[in-house]
């Protein structure tokens, strides 16, 4: 905490982590006497830059820009990039030292980042957006490579932005190389990167019911968010023959009691990705209830997704899942839960995947897209949601084998120090550096 004054999430981040690492470590010594924990938790290196750009009205912008490089022991730096103005060095430094095991698990070779600015997209015109991503990579560029660093989108970046951030790398260096991915896929995006992380999800709660005996079919279930992740989370649920209960913004929760149908969905894609419009104005259409700013935590359900963002399911949240008799929730979003939230899921025997195993699907095909563009290869929808599928599944079978207890599974111990075994080997042996 002195060593990072004011960074409430990169503390909550370290904690987790350190809670089921350290014991680990204390019984294989090599760790500990190399002291990988502790240069684990220091990024390789913080950059961060002046944004200028100029609005509509021809007035002058100022943000501020980061990209924080965690740990490149198993390949380049990869993680999103986050435009939000809730942007600050502490949330990209626990985003980024999540990422670190998060792209571990996925069992591909690639290291850790993340970075972003405190811009907000909402209600920016199309120009505006195309200015501040030339701004924000005539900064990021030099910093950036196909072997070195390859950022993607997160909040607030989808194809839009990353296509604008790609045309300036390409006009600044003439180069056209996979330093980005979530392209588009005229020019070299992957099939299947925009659902990966949401549909990761399901898969992963259906390895995780398996495991324990149920079957994810028919089960109720409640979806934080209504971005990409939550989305295509829900889309893999009605395929999968759940039924989606909810459907959330920042305004408040869709409740829809029959729960949602495939038509249904693809309307609320129109709603929040084409228009950005908020959820409530389908209350009409839809026949349904609108709880206007509530969360949807307070409604009976088998299965929850906090898909939206972090520590968004509170302690409070987790009791009330937990008196409904919820028996699973799986992390979309990164850490959305608090941790007094993951004691009463404990507490109360309910299974818990934290963000870093279940949504790693998104990362996973983001490797995959890279993989394909330096074979100059595509792979198709099936053969890439084959790949997906199976990464989730050895994602599951991983936190079991690493997090298996006496008498239940504990998913952060399991994906804590899977993710920590592969790094930590690498740092290991190329030494002191
Ligand atoms: P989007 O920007 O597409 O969507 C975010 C959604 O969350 C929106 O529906 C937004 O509502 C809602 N939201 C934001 N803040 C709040 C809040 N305080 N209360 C209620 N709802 C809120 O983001 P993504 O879907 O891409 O990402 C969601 C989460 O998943 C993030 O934590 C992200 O880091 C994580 N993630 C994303 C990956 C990806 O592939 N996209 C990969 C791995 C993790 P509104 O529309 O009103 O703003």
């Amino acid at each position: 905490i002195k060593r990072n004054p004011h960074e409430p999430e990169f503390h909550q981040a370290v904690k987790e982590v350190a809670e089921s690492v350290i014991p680990f470590i204390n019984q294989n010594k090599q760790y500990q006497q190399a002291h990988i924990l502790e240069r684990m938790t220091e990024p390789d290196k913080v950059v961060s830059f002046r944004v200028t750009w100029e609005d509509d009205e021809g007035n002058i912008r100022i943000n501020r820009g980061y990209r924080v490089q965690f740990n490149n022991a198993i390949g380049p730096y990869k993680g999103g990039l986050r435009f939000d103005p809730s942007v600050s060095l502490s949330v990209l430094k626990f985003l980024g030292f999540e990422q670190t095991f998060k792209n571990s698990l996925t069992t591909l070779p690639i290291g850790a980042g993340k970075g972003g600015a405190d811009f907000n997209p909402k209600g920016k015109s199309d120009r505006e957006i195309m200015r501040f991503c030339q701004s924000f990579m005539t900064q990021l560029y030099q910093h950036i490579g196909p072997n070195m660093d390859v950022p993607a989108g997160d909040i607030g970046v989808g194809s839009k932005e990353i296509s604008y951030l790609f045309g300036q790398y390409k006009r600044i260096t003439h180069r056209v190389e996979s330093v980005l991915t979530g392209k588009a896929i005229e020019y070299g995006g992957s099939l299947i990167r925009t659902e990966a992380t949401g549909y990761g999800n399901a898969y992963f709660m259906q390895a995780m019911l398996a495991h324990h005996q149920h079957d994810i079919k028919s089960k109720t279930c409640l979806v934080s968010g209504s971005g990409n992740v939550a989305l295509h989370c829900a889309e893999k649920l009605i395929h999968l023959d759940a039924k989606v209960l909810t459907l959330s913004d920042s305004s408040g929760t869709l409740f829809i009691p029959d729960g949602l149908t495939q038509e249904q969905l693809e309307k609320i894609k129109d709603i929040k990705i084409q228009q950005r419009k908020r959820l409530d104005v389908l209350t009409h259409e839809f026949d349904c209830e609108f709880f206007e700013n509530k969360k949807p935590w307070h409604i009976k359900a088998e299965l929850a997704f906090p898909c939206a963002t972090q520590n968004e399911l509170t302690e409070e949240d987790a009791k009330q899942l937990a008196d409904n008799a919820c028996i699973a929730v799986s992390e979309g979003a990164n850490m959305p839960c608090t941790p007094e939230a993951v004691k009463v899921f404990h507490d109360n025997k309910i299974l818990y995947a934290p963000g870093k195993a279940a949504n790693a699907g998104g990362v996973a095909v983001s490797a995959l897209e890279m993989s394909q563009n330096s074979i100059r290869m595509s792979w198709s929808h099936e053969e890439l949601e084959e790949k997906l599928h199976n990464i989730m599944k050895q994602i599951h079978d991983k936190c079991v084998q690493h997090g298996e207890n006496e008498d239940h599974v504990d998913y952060v111990k399991g994906a804590n120090i899977a993710g920590f075994i592969k790094v930590a080997d690498a740092m290991l042996a190329y030494g002191v550096v």
